[in-house]
């Protein structure tokens, strides 16, 4: 869905992965004001400020020269207008950084010009909220999906064109309050509401479609340097993309709805003045196969929105699968940098955390654990005789030799080529020994089968129990490898004890 990103010419203006959550996100006020330096923190501010004063001024402006419902002729045909250029402000905001930048400007413009223009206090604070609806459904939609707001794709366009249309619908609910408070009859209603979401949607289109195009990816860089952390998480999206579909549908049907009651209700006042009994039958049956086609209209959207979640619902499952799947392999993939290859038990690396782990709890616990080096005796001819491919075998089959012998909290660890570390906790001396001296037996006594022939294998070993008196876990090592050294001095195949 991030099209924008392959749409960019440039390459150096895409962002990392890490920032793709962010980009339908948006940035409320005190957020930004906590997270930006001083400097920047007065820059913006007073920019917004600024422009709340600019768009103050375009408000009542557009109320005492009658931007409002301006006639135009359009193929035969009389569209009415309003230019309302304060909104252009509310709306830029609202899109490139935070729905509340743009609407708390678009409410107090909307006020400061209904009570300019007489309307009672009353009526202005609820007519004062129509234009912050209209964007709060565009920036829903931004945030629904995630659509980049640099409009460099068709796609993105096209939404931005439907989400426009949308919005302008809702903004214009404000055209039936200022109808209705001013007293004004129904068929002043149609240039006033007509005039109001054409003229927010084609302003929308024309003005704020190409700032946006321009401004928004360095809005969003600045944006992403700006932000540590930008939330968004899979239930706020899919209660963001269901009311979306809500309003949408909604919005679409009120349009139909307004349009063909109130075009039919000034048709029907024109029939007064008595027309050919032809002419009126035709407008009577134009009327109704008008509300016959609303009708299928309404099942239409409503099919198509239903249809629209279900398709949501649906990718949002195939997202999770992916998502799960990807954590798995991620779990295992972990394991597997933990472990050693040809053994499977734990490398060197992981080793030596578990044995970090083991020394600080003797020193905390005071109590003893124990450490067995050990070692495959003349393992060096064993692979000079058979390969390395057997020399691989005879050290699996060492590395099993001790699993079988392990209790459950002890570890093994591959140290070295054919060398291997055993960590006992919770064990006395003599059990190590025990265990030590077993292994050698039980290693004597089965030679490994390997390519045909029975190789006989021996190990030495080096037993060193864990002391107060070690300065680290170096030392403790240091302790079973000297041990180790002295059995192999003394003719190999052997457990020695330290000290
Ligand atoms: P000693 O009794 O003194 O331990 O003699 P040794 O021959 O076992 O010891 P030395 O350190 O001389 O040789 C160890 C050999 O182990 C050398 C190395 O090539 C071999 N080796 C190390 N890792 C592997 C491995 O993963 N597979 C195989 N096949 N051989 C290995
Ligand atoms: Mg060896
Ligand atoms: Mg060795």
């Amino acid at each position: 869905m991030n099209t924008d990103a392959a749409g960019s010419s440039s390459p150096t203006l895409s962002l990392p992965a890490a920032f793709a959550g962010a980009r339908a996100s948006f940035v409320s006020p005190w957020r930004l004001w906590q997270q930006l330096s001083p400097r920047e923190r007065w820059l913006l501010f007073g920019a917004w400020l600024g422009s709340l004063l600019v768009s103050l001024g375009l408000g009542v402006l557009s109320v005492v020269d009658e931007w409002s419902g301006m006639p135009l002729q359009f193929g035969g045909v009389t569209i009415y207008i309003t230019v309302y250029p304060a909104l252009l402000i509310s709306l830029w905001w609202s899109l490139c950084i935070g729905w509340w930048w743009g609407a708390i400007p678009a409410y107090l413009t909307t006020l400061a010009l209904a009570l300019y223009a007489g309307m009672a206090w009353q009526w202005a604070v609820l007519f004062a909220f129509a234009d912050p609806l209209g964007v709060a459904v565009i920036a829903l939609g931004f945030r629904a999906l995630p659509m980049l707001r640099g409009l460099r794709s068709l796609e993105s366009l096209l939404y931005f064109v439907q989400l426009s249309f949308a919005g302008s619908i809702f903004s214009s609910s404000g055209a039936l309050i200022w109808t209705y408070s001013n007293h004004q009859p129904l068929s002043e209603l149609l240039p006033i509401w007509q005039g109001w979401w054409l003229g927010f949607f084609l302003q929308n289109l024309l003005l704020v479609g190409p700032v946006l195009f321009a401004s928004w990816l360095r809005t969003e860089r600045w944006l992403y340097t700006r932000l540590q952390q930008v939330q968004g998480s899979d239930g706020e999206s899919r209660h963001l993309v269901v009311l979306l579909l809500v309003l949408v549908s909604v919005g679409v049907l009120v349009f139909g709805y307004l349009s063909l009651s109130l075009g039919s209700s000034l048709l029907l006042g024109q029939l007064q003045h008595g027309l050919a009994p032809e002419v009126r039958q035709a407008a009577l049956v134009m009327t109704q196969t008008g509300w016959v086609f609303f009708w299928v209209f309404v099942l239409i959207v409503l099919f198509n929105a239903f249809f629209a979640y279900r398709l949501f619902l649906h990718w949002q499952g195939r997202n999770q699968q992916l998502l799960d799947a990807l954590k798995q392999s991620n779990t295992y993939l972990a394991q597997l940098v933990r472990l050693d290859g040809l053994t499977g038990l734990l490398n060197r690396r992981s080793g030596d955390e578990v044995l970090q782990q083991e020394w600080v709890r003797c020193q905390h616990s005071g109590q003893q654990a124990v450490l067995i080096m050990l070692d495959i005796d003349h393992f060096k001819q064993v692979n000079d005789e058979y390969g390395h491919d057997v020399g691989d075998q005879v050290i699996v089959q060492v590395a099993m030799l001790l699993q079988e012998h392990m209790r459950l909290h002890d570890t093994a660890i591959r140290y070295g080529g054919e060398e291997f570390l055993l960590v006992l906790p919770e064990i006395s001396l003599e059990q190590a020994v025990t265990l030590a001296e077993s292994l050698r037996q039980n290693m004597a006594a089965r030679p490994v089968y390997a390519n045909q022939v029975d190789i006989k294998v021996t190990l030495s070993l080096g037993v060193a129990s864990s002391s107060l008196r070690m300065a680290d876990k170096a030392a403790w090592v240091k302790q079973a490898d000297m041990a180790l050294y002295q059995a192999k001095r003394a003719g190999r195949n052997r457990v020695v004890v330290a000290g």
